[in-house]
């Protein structure tokens, strides 16, 4: 089970689903991605169960069902990515202080009328959607869609960033607004490596030199 492994080692650190559904691509910051966990329709069901839009007994049945119609799984699996990629659209121009495309805005749309065509309203100490009786291939998608609307309209655009180290996205929940890497572990070590060798190569050249 290589290729679910493969999604499970992504770090959730979107702070939003659908930011981190944009973040199973990676590579540098800005040209095209170098590597994509999302390699087909059990992939994308290992993500969702991974990331918490699925729960197991979903998971499982979802398998079952692209299994009994894999034209069916392999043309929800080709939406999904065509979902990504308008969703890397929209999160990535507003982390560079732009304004996400009319096209891109309308399939969110679009998108979300499917997706809430879907859902039921769940009561607790609010009401939710859930989507407990979506039994479609588009099942996986559908909270990553929502989150995204969620986000464009209840979520303050200007916490939405790209990591300075790769091309992750993420929401930044600190409290100055201060965050710039996916984490600290990752992108933020690297950096701290390099100006530590930067500090000691100018240190280096401005020490006297044996003759
Ligand atoms: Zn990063």
């Amino acid at each position: 089970m290589e290729t679910v492994e493969d999604v499970t080692r992504m770090h959730l650190v979107g702070g939003n689903l659908a930011l981190d559904f944009v973040n199973t691509r990676t590579g540098p910051p800005v040209g095209p991605s170098d590597d994509d966990v999302l390699t087909g329709y059990p992939e994308l069901v290992a993500w969702g169960a991974y990331a918490g839009a699925l729960t197991g007994s979903e998971a499982t049945a979802l398998r079952r069902l692209s299994r009994a119609d894999p034209d069916g799984a392999r043309a929800a699996f080709s939406r999904a990515l065509g979902t990504r990629d308008y969703l890397d659209d929209i999160f990535r121009s507003l982390a560079a202080g732009g304004a996400p495309g009319a096209a891109a805005l309308d399939r969110l749309r679009d998108d979300e009328a499917d997706a809430l065509g879907h859902a039921q309203l769940q009561g607790g100490s609010t009401y939710a959607w859930v989507w407990r009786d979506d039994h479609t291939l588009a099942r996986p998608l559908r909270q990553v869609v929502h989150a995204a609307v969620q986000l464009l309209t209840t979520g303050a655009l200007d916490r939405i960033k790209g990591c300075g180290g790769c091309r992750f996205l993420f929401n930044d929940e600190s409290k100055n607004r201060s965050r710039r890497w996916c984490s600290m572990d990752d992108c933020g070590t690297a950096e701290k490596m390099r100006r530590y060798v930067a500090a000691r190569r100018t240190r280096g050249g401005a020490a006297p030199r044996k003759a």
